[in-house]
């Protein structure tokens, strides 16, 4: 899945949100996230964010941030 991290927080472009073909990303308060149970990894809101906010969870040290994408996205 990617994840939505630190740099979006009050960024909120949505350039992502109408590139993704599967509709994932959901708007907490602050920032936008991605669910990852409806993620494809498909890639392409990557090069969208101006921000560069959006990565993917193989990095390193985005545990907070998946967790944050998950819980933020759940309730909805
Ligand atoms: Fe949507 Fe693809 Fe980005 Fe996942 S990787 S959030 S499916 S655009």
């Amino acid at each position: 899945t990617y994840v939505v991290t630190e740099a979006c927080i009050k960024c909120k472009y949505m350039d992502c949100v109408e590139v993704c073909p599967v509709d994932c990303f959901y708007e907490g308060e602050n920032m936008l996230v991605i669910n990852p149970n409806e993620c494809i990894d498909c890639g392409v809101c990557e090069p969208e964010c101006p921000a560069e906010a959006i990565l993917p969870d193989t990095e390193s040290g985005l545990e907070k941030w998946l967790e944050l994408n998950a819980s933020l996205s759940a309730s909805w």
